[in-house]
């Protein structure tokens, strides 16, 4: 190709080519989530910033391999080493077996991976299924010297690493001013050094997910499991390791150094990390209330939403911003690209009634080439949305008459949507557009209003036939005291 694949490497902390290291097949490994709890806003990014260069790398015919992993076990709160795991809590809180939580949570992002139209991973690991590998890679570890082992925990031993290797390559931090800037946390007396982080941690008492070990009965630490499942399914040295940026320190420092430990050597040649998401301008967070479910975004359950946002609006917002850039979710904004989606979906239906003619006045000849330097150019999908949108131009412009289009263009242009609206951006038409689906319930609300005052003017002829009609349309009403509640079978 003319213009190859670059990306900005996190490591490098420059725009690189891509040549991956066994072509045609390339080794991509991204963090998946800690499932304790429903997706968030903060799942969607780096679910599609990853599956758009998934997308892109398979169009570019690479035989793909992509693993996702999904953290089950030994993620624990404030991303410490102290406190409970986040999943035993939900567990304790729930009254459910850790294991339910894990399902029912994967279940739930898998359901709104799919209405985002992210496609699947290859391969899917949990780190609770990589116990033996886990032990194994933390042998390793202590074998060649970076490891030591208090009370039946194992911790890595950071300084010594840093004298060898340099801890903080990957996030640019110096561990002297790491150092200076730290306080000791309570409990953390077990460490040599407060930098140092847990490799397997004895589980005491109350903790139920623990595993027997030569150290202790315990579990392996949250960093681990990325360093043995990406090096267990793509080899000992891979391509590309990708995740959000708030993983960059300590998660991927603490892997990097894992690796080296172990093997001698990196396994990541390189590192992409997407930007964060914020709303109206803040940090998302439970505390400050404006912690957003994807089920909430896509059915307009949240006080700070001023509607419901379909899935694919979620999509065409997110790769509105190139990967890196910040993204500021907002009613405004979402709308916005409410809007401009339906533009397009709008243009692709008017294209495939278009007429061609003898002869072209539109110009399509530069944009396929224009797509590929925009994505070539570190994923910028804003820009292929731009040059996309000249294209909507064009079509609404032979729609409408004023220009014609041959038919080899017309064949070209229906080829272009193809390619790089739904192939590579994975943008989908849906079925019932948001708004379509608030009426309907405005509608339906309407109804029951009308069935209420009638039952209190003891008009039961029609408050029974307004609820007969609607059970025979698959509604499911049901009385309550203040009113009526209702779901639509599917
Ligand atoms: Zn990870």
């Amino acid at each position: 190709m003319e213009h190859p694949l670059h990306f900005y490497n996190t490591l490098t902390r420059k725009k690189e080519r891509f040549i991956p290291l066994n072509p045609p097949f390339a080794g991509l490994y991204v963090c998946g989530p800690t499932v304790y709890g429903d997706p968030h806003l903060g799942h969607a990014r780096p679910a599609i910033a990853f599956d758009l260069l998934f997308r892109y790398l398979k169009h570019l015919e690479y035989k793909v391999r992509y693993v996702r992993n999904i953290t089950d076990v030994g993620h624990l709160e404030n991303d410490a080493d102290q406190g409970e795991d986040k999943i035993a809590k939900k567990a304790r809180l729930e009254q459910l077996e850790p294991m339910e939580v894990v399902q029912y949570y994967t279940d739930r992002y898998h359901v709104c991976m799919d209405l985002l139209n992210v496609e699947k991973p290859s391969i899917e690991p949990r780190a609770s299924g990589h116990i033996i590998e886990q032990q194994q890679m933390i042998e390793q570890i202590l074998k060649n010297g970076f490891a030591y082992e208090v009370n039946g925990s194992v911790y890595f031993d950071v300084e010594k690493y840093n004298k060898k290797y340099n801890y903080g390559k990957l996030s640019g931090r110096v561990l002297d001013d790491l150092m200076t800037n730290t306080r000791e946390l309570d409990g953390q007396d077990e460490k040599r050094f407060p930098y140092d982080f847990a490799l397997w941690k004895k589980a005491n008492s109350e903790h139920i997910m623990r595993w027997p070990s030569h150290w202790s009965e315990g579990f392996p630490g949250w960093h681990l499991e990325c360093s043995v499942m990406s090096t267990k399914y793509l080899g000992k040295k891979f391509d590309i390791h990708g995740g959000g940026m708030d993983l960059l320190f300590p998660h991927h420092e603490c892997e990097i150094a894992q690796s080296v430990a172990a093997q001698g050597e990196d396994a990541v040649r390189y590192w992409m990390h997407n930007n964060m998401i914020t709303i109206n301008g803040q940090k998302m967070g439970k505390s400050l209330g404006n912690f957003i479910t994807l089920q909430e975004l896509f059915t307009g359950a949240h006080k700070i939403l001023t509607q419901a946002y379909s899935p694919m609006t979620i999509r065409f917002f997110i790769l509105q911003a190139q990967y890196r850039s910040t993204l500021d979710f907002s009613n405004d904004a979402l709308q916005a690209s409410e809007k401009g989606m339906q533009r397009f979906f709008a243009a692709v239906k008017s294209m495939n009634n278009l007429v061609p003619k003898e002869t072209s006045t539109v110009d399509i000849k530069s944009l396929r080439n224009n797509c590929y330097e925009a994505l070539n150019d570190d994923l910028n999908s804003p820009v292929v949305i731009a040059h996309l949108f000249d294209a909507v131009k064009m079509i609404n412009s032979v729609s409408a008459g004023s220009e014609s289009i041959s038919k080899n263009d017309l064949d070209e242009l229906k080829r272009l949507f193809r390619d790089f609206f739904f192939d590579i951006l994975g943008m989908k038409e849906e079925n019932a557009s948001a708004s379509d689906n608030e009426i309907l319930k405005d509608v339906v609300n309407l109804m029951l209003n009308l069935r209420m005052e009638a039952k209190a003017k003891k008009d039961f002829v029609t408050s029974d036939k307004i609820r007969d009609e609607l059970t025979k349309l698959g509604f499911e009403i049901r009385d309550k005291k203040d009113g009526f509640d209702w779901t639509l079978k599917s």
